[in-house]
């Protein structure tokens, strides 16, 4: 699943087809309904909203999200603005399409192999936390308004309800640079490690972002197979599976 990272990427994209009206819309029936979908036909594509990893086309009078699951690409105008995901394949084929979108300038596709894609009008984004590219300021908010937690540091910050658009691996080179232990509780952060973890929110998101995407930290996926060792320290890697995810770390230098 695409982090906020490849979702901004996803909604720079989409930006292409904005001020164009919708003259036909295909959506594979698993994916959505299909009844909803053509009755958008001939509405005007207004803008693009991202919030966290969520991306919808705001049309005149309602919201179309787009999700993307663990393996749907989103495609413009026959490009695709992210090549191959991580675990997706980078072969493409027209039956893979699950949601065509025709203006009178250009085209959007989200083509997924395994049709986990879904496509929803009107979603509810109400319960979503601060967006991962909010100003440091509102991330530390943010992160403060939760240090009574117990869960993981980990957890915490996947929480799409605290900081929305953190994924794994944003969160795990989040961690790695503010060397803290992702299975510390969340509560047991001082005011100074809640400060430089927004810090290092802001830092990382921006670092990643203008790199191409949350696979090119220092923990990038190469590494993670290699199971190998801190770049910093040479300690062997930690691989843990903390809020069902497959976490690193080093054992070294995050406390
Ligand atoms: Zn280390």
């Amino acid at each position: 699943m695409p982090e906020g990272l490849e979702a901004e990427i996803y909604a720079v994209a989409a930006a292409q087809v904005v001020g164009h009206r919708i003259i036909s819309i295909d959506v594979d029936e698993r994916c959505a309904d299909p009844r909803e979908m053509a009755s958008l036909v001939g509405r005007d594509i207004i803008g693009i909203k991202r919030h966290g990893k969520r991306v919808a086309i705001v049309l005149d009078g309602a919201r179309l999200e787009m999700y993307f699951a663990m393996t749907g690409r989103l495609i413009v105008n026959d490009v695709a603005p992210i090549t191959a995901l991580e675990y997706g394949p980078v072969e493409e084929r027209n039956e893979w399409d699950r949601l065509v979108v025709v203006t009178a300038k250009g085209s959007l596709r989200v083509n997924d192999p395994r049709r986990w894609a879904r496509f929803t009008l009107d979603p509810d984004w109400s319960t979503l936390g601060v967006d991962l590219m909010a100003d440091e300021g509102d991330l530390a908010d943010a992160l403060s308004a939760s240090r009574h937690r117990k869960i993981s540091t980990k957890a915490l910050l996947l929480d799409q309800g605290v900081i929305a658009g953190l994924g794994n691996m944003l969160v795990d080179e989040v961690l790695f640079h503010v060397d803290i232990d992702p299975r510390r509780p969340f509560s047991s952060l001082t005011e100074d490690e809640l400060t430089r973890l927004g810090q290092q929110i802001s830092t990382t998101v921006s670092e990643l972002g203008g790199r191409g995407g949350s696979h090119t930290g220092t923990l990038h996926p190469g590494i993670r197979r290699a199971h190998a060792v801190c770049p910093l320290d040479g300690t062997p890697l930690e691989r843990v599976t903390l809020a069902g995810r497959t976490t690193f770390f080093c054992s070294q230098h995050q406390r």
